[in-house]
């Protein structure tokens, strides 16, 4: 794989030949990246020190012939958390990113004035960006395209220039990387654009067996997954809607009789235009959206996560707010999820009496007031009063008012919760207390066998570590390939057959299953080797109290809460399971077999 090297302060570039046997171990996209990260930061650098490094990554699948091959990675050490962060973008900047014959980008330094990267078949050059820096995602996407025609752009917004630490990287408009912050740090080094045109063949062992795999999950999508097609994630409201284990009002409980009212069938029905997908995608699960009554927008999305989290979490049924809500964290380039659960978190403060008016600027937080909620994502956007505090996250919001307030913020190692509530999926509970950038619903699809096929109890999480350790091996490789999980769900039955097939046609390294596992097994034992090395450890894969102390109170899932004994003794398993110690750490054993040096 060959890498660009940027020194933003030098602004010199620098070509870099991954070894041989580095790509084998660590495949690419997020695997190779936390190896890079881990090598090349020092320990403890400030996420917005200049010399934390900002890695852009593909992976062998990105841009090849074979289906969902659009997604990039961004990895670096995140805002939010102090922890590994690594983020996914689909769209199609991945794919013509590798056409200019780079596999990815490592970042250090700053740039002395605003500048965006430019990388074409003829090499990289750093461009003046002083009359850029303040336009919106959309607009600088739109100028970069008049200035170059053919080029794809992934930018920040204005979050990622003032440093919101939930800022996304934005490409296509409406896609992003968009969990943890990977945006600030963009703008902490004055880069405002990464610009990609390239013309040239992307390697690939076998393109006729990839060519063969994209028509046969084409013809599988459109046998089993019509109802994903149609909806995309919004379908999802139904299932946690109907179950009882929706977030809401900031995860005080999981049921929000009014869910229809911001689920698949009133968005598609009431509010999609068209289909959207990403590079040579047959699934096409994105949804172009407008509103057009009580407020006026037009969007890509939004997805699950966000209708959960600007809806039944801020006790809002009022979705052409959430389309809204979408529309301006995009345009401002901010994650709806963290966004979202920051407001939430100020609106039980408000609640509770910790913070009044004379706080938040004269606004009454009230549950479903979908006009204050409105107010503050543009506030939260600009950074503007209380917005700059809520662009701070849930644990830095609390932090301020300290005491009791610190109860109130729902998240883990420093991240907001997407949209499941652990009680009702206790899966979940464990797979957002391991993961290693924070409270993420990507890690591992818990959900998927504990509510959307029903095999395991919801209502427990005995016995889930070994099938927690698996998803979460399983979906480190879809993420270093890097494959889209959405793809690898519904046209591969995420098998893993598949996956050393695809890899195979990709790379030609002729991985086995064992051996694909392994890199799954070693990417994220150096994920969670450099969270140690940052301080992080045991105390940190926990919950926040909520989920241990207050049943869910109404619903189907009424009376659900984690056991916390059952918890410590799962976790226990889990790293031992993993090879670790009681604190998380590997042995030497395990990084001896896993094959580890640094
Ligand atoms: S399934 Fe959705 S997210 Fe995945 S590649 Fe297709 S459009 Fe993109």
């Amino acid at each position: 794989m060959r890498i660009l090297r940027v020194n933003l302060r030098s602004e010199r570039f620098e070509d870099y030949d991954v070894a041989e046997d580095d790509c084998r171990k660590y495949l690419g996209g997020r695997g190779l990246a936390a190896k890079i990260l881990y090598v090349e930061n020092k320990t403890k650098i400030g996420p917005l020190d200049p010399e934390n490094r900002l890695i852009f990554m593909t992976g062998p699948y990105t841009g090849t012939l074979g289906s969902f091959t659009g997604f990039y990675n961004v990895t670096t050490k995140g805002p939010l958390t102090g922890a590994i962060l690594s983020a996914h973008s689909g769209g199609h900047w991945g794919p013509m990113f590798r056409k200019t014959g780079y596999d990815g980008i490592i970042i250090n330094g700053r740039t002395a004035k605003p500048s965006y990267l430019l990388i074409t078949d003829d090499g990289p050059e750093l461009r003046d960006a002083s009359d850029l820096w303040g336009k919106d995602v959309f607009e600088t996407i739109d100028l970069l395209k008049q200035r170059h025609e053919k080029a794809r752009s992934a930018v920040i917004g204005p979050s990622g220039e003032n440093l919101t630490k939930y800022a996304a990287i934005m490409n296509d408009h409406h896609r992003a990387a968009g969990r943890g912050g990977v945006g600030a740090v963009m703008g902490s080094k004055n880069l405002k654009a990464v610009v990609v045109h390239g013309t040239k063949d992307v390697p690939q062992a076998d393109p006729e067996k990839l060519r063969e795999t994209f028509k046969t999950a084409t013809q599988t999508v459109k046998e089993k997954s019509a109802a994903f097609m149609k909806y995309g994630t919004s379908m999802v409201v139904g299932i946690t809607g109907k179950a009882g284990t929706i977030p809401t009002r900031n995860l005080q409980t999981g049921y929000f009789p009014d869910y229809e009212k911001i689920g698949g069938d009133a968005l598609v029905n009431n509010h999609k235009t068209r289909d959207v997908a990403c590079a040579r995608c047959p699934l096409h699960c994105g949804n172009e959206t407008k509103a057009d009554k009580d407020y006026t927008a037009k969007t890509e999305g939004p997805e699950y996560e966000t209708l959960a989290m600007f809806g039944s979490n801020l006790g809002n049924s009022n979705l052409e707010s959430i389309i809204m809500a979408n529309d301006l964290c995009n345009k401002y380039g901010m994650d709806t999820i963290s966004c979202a659960d920051t407001i939430a978190c100020a609106f039980e403060l408000f609640e509770k009496g910790i913070i009044a008016e004379e706080d938040t600027g004269g606004l009454k937080l009230e549950w479903g007031d979908h006009e204050t909620i409105i107010k503050l994502v543009e506030m939260t956007g600009r950074g503007e009063g209380f917005g700059k505090l809520i662009g701070e996250g849930s644990r830095r919001l609390t932090k301020k008012y300290g005491g009791e307030a610190t109860k109130y913020a729902m998240n883990v190692k420093g991240m907001e919760f997407p949209g499941y509530d652990p009680r009702g999926i206790q899966g979940m509970a464990l797979a957002f207390a391991t993961s290693t950038r924070g409270a993420c619903h990507l890690r591992a699809t818990m959900y998927v066998p504990e509510l959307f096929q029903g095999v395991l109890d919801r209502f427990t999480v005995k016995g889930k570590a070994q099938t927690l350790k698996d998803l979460q091996e399983l979906f480190t490789v879809l993420d270093s390939m890097i494959l889209c999980k959405f793809g690898a769900r519904n046209a591969f039955a995420n098998s893993w057959d598949s996956m050393v097939m695809l890899t195979n046609a990709a790379t030609g390294y002729g991985y086995t299953v064992d051996e694909l596992k392994q890199v799954g097994e070693r990417a994220w034992t150096v994920e969670r080797m450099f969270n140690l090395r940052e301080g992080l450890g045991r105390k940190d894969d926990t919950l926040p109290d909520r989920f241990f102390t207050l049943p869910i109170h109404d619903g189907p899932s009424k009376g659900a809460v984690v056991n916390r004994q059952d918890f410590d003794t799962e976790i226990s398993e889990y790293y031992r399971l993993w090879g670790w110690n009681d604190n998380g750490a590997p042995s030497q054993e395990t990084l001896d077999r896993l094959d580890i040096r640094m």
